[in-house]
């Protein structure tokens, strides 16, 4: 897995000083990439009976629903702020830079079913654990968290004390 690291660009002080931007659109772009990308993340869930994968805004919807039809399951995204026309629930959540919110459809998922939610990065893990907070008050089962790229020296895991992750990539 670690040679996909080679499709990563990784991207100085974007989008401001001192961040360390990695740009998963190099690996998306790759077909290689994609695949085994996809491939893996499927792997690691099919016999975990997943009923929804819950992806968020917005790098989080270019892995979420292809992990979602290949599961079998349905998907659903977590939006920021006024995005999602009906009503919602919301969450507010520490980024490694700045602070935002999130919301869901509150009739989006269906206490007792089988969630898996998807991202890109886990940085600090605060949009992680807003979204983890946001599955398990509507009901749903947390059955795992899953990112193509964790940054080990920021612990973001240490947020999310109790559930499953897994990341294809580590930092
Ligand atoms: P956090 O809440 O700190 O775990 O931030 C996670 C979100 O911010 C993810 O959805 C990523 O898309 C984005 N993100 C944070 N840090 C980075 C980074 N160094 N490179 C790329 N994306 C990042």
């Amino acid at each position: 897995m670690n040679d996909l690291k080679t499709m990563i660009r990784e991207v100085p002080d974007f989008p401001k000083p001192g961040i360390n931007f990695y740009d998963i659109t190099t690996l998306l772009k790759n077909p290689a990439g994609l695949k085994r990308t996809l491939d893996a993340l499927k792997e690691r869930y099919k016999g975990s009976q997943i009923d929804t994968v819950v992806g968020i805004e917005a790098r989080g919807f270019f892995f979420a629903p292809a992990v979602a039809y290949s599961l079998g399951a349905g998907f659903v995204p977590v939006r920021k702020p006024g995005k999602l026309p009906y009503k919602t629930r919301q969450m507010e959540y520490a980024l490694e830079y700045g602070t935002d919110k999130l919301e869901i459809h509150e009739d989006a998922i269906q206490p007792g079913q089988r969630v898996l939610i998807v991202d890109d990065v886990l940085a600090t893990g605060g949009t992680a654990k807003a979204v983890a907070d946001l599955v398990t008050q509507s009901g749903g089962l947390l059955q795992g968290l899953s990112f193509v790229i964790e940054l080990d020296f920021l612990a973001g895991r240490n947020h999310l004390d109790g559930h499953d992750i897994f990341s294809l990539l580590h930092y």
